[in-house]
């Protein structure tokens, strides 16, 4: 059985988890239902510091509403990149003031960083991966240093990569709880429609995977429901969730 998380301090070297203790949570919480395993997660501090890194996407209502309903204070990230659309921005606005959610830190990327390596802004259109870092890989990395663990809203149905994935995963020497592992499409639009919770306002007009605006198009009839991001490109992830960014014929998770 997990224990709660060792308290970090100075002298402290060793890693805050290994793959023994992912090993062991997901054993314990294996069947258990997804708000069951929030709950103790949350409450049994079994993470130590953690917070959810949430895009206010088409599907993150899900996530933040199984983490309000337990702690609406937990923390939550969100990366604004400088390139959201302006409806995620107030969709995140929504979401917030609907879930009571009091744990909200935006994490922007450095100024230094963007003059440097961005000043024209159009970095993405030449360089998405080298955009991906400066604008979102970078700043998470920072935001994450007051932290032990993430809680992310990836599923197992988005990707080939995700497919089988764990609720509990080492990410470092940190934990990645993904409370939706084995969650389907039609399990998240059942939540949504139980919950009356609010949908992104770009999804009825046809995005269906949503990320920044220049790297986001809509998606055409018949083709995959992710196949507006990165249009154009062999780039797959922005690479904030550790794995390669550029993974041809995979799907974007972010
Ligand atoms: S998704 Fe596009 S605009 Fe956003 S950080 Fe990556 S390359 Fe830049």
């Amino acid at each position: 059985m997990a224990e709660p998380a060792r308290r970090i301090d100075r002298i402290d070297t060793a890693p805050r988890f290994t793959a023994a203790d992912v090993a062991r949570l997901n054993a314990r919480f294996e069947g258990v239902a997804t708000q069951e395993v929030i709950r103790t997660v949350l409450e049994e501090g079994l993470l130590g510091r953690v917070a959810v890194v949430s895009s206010f996407g088409a599907e993150s209502a899900v996530l933040l509403d199984l983490v309000a309903a337990v702690d609406p204070s937990t923390p939550v990230i969100f990366l604004d990149t400088g390139k959201m659309f302006p409806e995620t921005l107030d969709y995140r606005d929504t979401l917030v003031a609907r879930l009571g959610l009091t744990g909200i830190r935006v994490v922007s990327p450095e100024a230094a960083a963007i003059a440097a390596k961005d000043g024209t802004g159009l970095r993405w259109s030449y360089d998405p991966d080298g955009c991906c870092e400066i604008r979102k890989v970078l700043p998470l990395a920072a935001a994450m240093k007051d932290f032990d663990a993430s809680i992310t809203g990836r599923k197992g149905f988005q990707a080939s990569t995700r497919s089988g994935i764990a609720r509990f995963e080492l990410d470092g020497d940190r934990i990645k709880f993904n409370p939706l592992a084995d969650w389907t499409k039609a399990d998240l639009d059942r939540w949504f429609e139980a919950r009356g919770l609010p949908r992104h306002p770009l999804e009825a007009q046809g995005y269906l995977s949503i990320g920044c605006a220049p790297c986001t198009s809509v998606v055409k009839p018949g083709e995959d429901p992710r196949a507006g991001r990165w249009r154009g490109w062999d780039k797959v992830e922005c690479g904030i969730h550790g794995e390669p960014i550029v993974r041809p014929g995979e799907e974007p998770v972010f």
